[in-house]
């Protein structure tokens, strides 16, 4: 048996600049066809072409990814974690290896290498593995036999030399990653969108694209729903101090930059809406207003891995408090038979579950030096008859729960109130935080 000597990634620190290393990302729709990688393979040896050292990431075709969950699905009604980690890993590799084979038509040189060839480690969860370590010594040597390198998004080894993925989306995390263990100057991540917007320009037309988003401000609005960065590669990038450039697969122009606040030229007030239909609202009713109740109830939703989002308690006149908090949708099959039997155990009047509902989230981190943004979301929901049903927040987050029917014009009546189609600056004596 051979060994190989692999270098470590140093914890939370970049790896020096490598002058020229570049890491593209492409998402599923950006290589859904075979026109369409042979597009991208056309784009990675233009960026050869201009000198750097070009490592590209791919996600699965389209929906590929979709398709081999529901494949697994219709075989076996609970398939093992290992087993469709084996199986879902595979749309990666797919695209990877058509693309180096359309890169070699275009004459360049290319290698196509699954996660784990990769050198990308990681823990031993299947369907969520988190990377603990990078080994790019392959990657390096393929760099310097001047190939263009093709990883495999959305996956790894695992310290037990199983295949692992990394969570929906995780491509986007595969290629942070790498670029902090190759010390790219920048982590380009090409979509179907041009970049992160103001709101879901679907829901607000006027919705305007980011020049520059902080990490803080990133991941919040991808905690509360938005699409565009996977929640784990922004908190990857923070740590790593990569910057990540958000733009188009399909149009030459400037995107949105996910860099450290220190490094933005100008601060927005506001920098955006996120919009969530994710969620659902779980309420404990009439539960007896006594020490310790609160624990019971979630320590054990804790120890099912269900992930509890806002929280909110009342006490009643009478001594007794209904309990609301929200969690993901899917986990409801999960989470009902034990807050039935919680329920119970507490002597509570009963539970229920609402489905009907959406969080709309602001996120700016000019919130922290200027005061009345939380006044104003109020004001201007209430403005339009939309009832909050829950209201949480951070020092640069404002959330709150509506019905799920007034979603859209939440963040429409928000997007107008802040006037978020126009660029308002935080400036002077503000944006000092005075
Ligand atoms: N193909 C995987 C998914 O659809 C990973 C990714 O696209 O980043 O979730
Ligand atoms: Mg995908």
């Amino acid at each position: 048996m051979t060994t190989t000597q692999f270098e470590r990634l140093p914890d939370l620190t970049a790896a020096e600049p490598s002058a020229g290393t570049l890491v593209m990302k492409f998402g599923g729709t950006s290589v859904g066809d075979p026109q369409k990688i042979k597009d991208v393979a056309r784009r990675l040896v233009a960026a050869r072409g201009e000198g750097n050292r070009v490592v590209a990431v791919l996600s699965a075709m389209g929906d590929s990814t979709d398709d081999l969950v529901r494949l697994a699905h219709e075989v076996s009604p609970k398939p093992k974690p290992r087993e469709l980690d084996m199986l879902i890993s595979v749309g990666e590799r797919i695209s990877c290896a058509l693309a180096a084979m359309a890169i070699h038509d275009l004459g360049a040189e290319a290698i196509s290498l699954t996660g784990s060839q990769a050198g990308i480690v990681t823990d031993t969860v299947h369907g969520r593995a988190k990377i603990v370590d990078v080994r790019a010594r392959r990657i390096h040597e393929a760099l310097d036999q001047d190939r263009i390198v093709l990883v495999a998004g959305f996956q790894g080894v695992s310290t037990d030399l199983d295949i692992t993925t990394l969570g929906r989306g995780g491509s986007d995390t595969t290629a942070v990653a790498l670029a902090a263990a190759l010390g790219a100057e920048v982590c380009e991540i090409y979509t179907d969108v041009e970049g992160v917007f103001t709101a879901d320009p679907r829901l607000v037309p006027e919705a305007r694209k980011l020049h520059a988003v902080s990490y803080e401000e990133m991941l919040e609005l991808a905690a509360s729903g938005a699409k565009v960065l996977a929640l784990r590669s922004v908190e990857y990038a923070r740590n790593h101090g990569v910057p990540i450039h958000v733009r188009s697969t399909f149009a030459e122009v400037e995107g949105t930059w996910v860099v450290r606040e220190d490094d933005m030229l100008e601060q927005a007030i506001i920098s955006g809406i996120a919009s969530d239909t994710g969620e659902a609202k779980a309420t404990i009713l009439a539960v007896p207003d006594r020490p310790g109740v609160a624990a019971r109830i979630f320590r054990p939703l804790a120890d099912a891995g269900i992930h509890i989002d806002m929280i909110v308690q009342n006490v009643s006149a009478e001594g007794h408090t209904d309990i609301s908090f929200t969690l993901p949708k899917a986990d409801l099959p999960l989470a009902e038979p034990i807050l039935e039997r919680l329920a119970a155990e507490v002597e509570a009047g009963g539970f229920s579950c609402d489905e009907e509902i959406a969080k709309v989230t602001l996120v700016g981190a000019g919130m922290r030096s200027h005061p009345g943004v939380a006044a104003g979301v109020f004001e201007s929901l209430a403005e339009a008859g939309i009832n909050i049903e829950i209201i949480s927040t951070s020092p640069i987050r404002i959330s709150c729960v509506v019905r799920a029917a007034e979603m859209e014009r939440a963040v429409q009546v928000l997007h107008e109130h802040f006037r978020l189609d126009e660029d308002v600056l935080l400036q002077g004596d503000a944006a000092a935080g005075a």
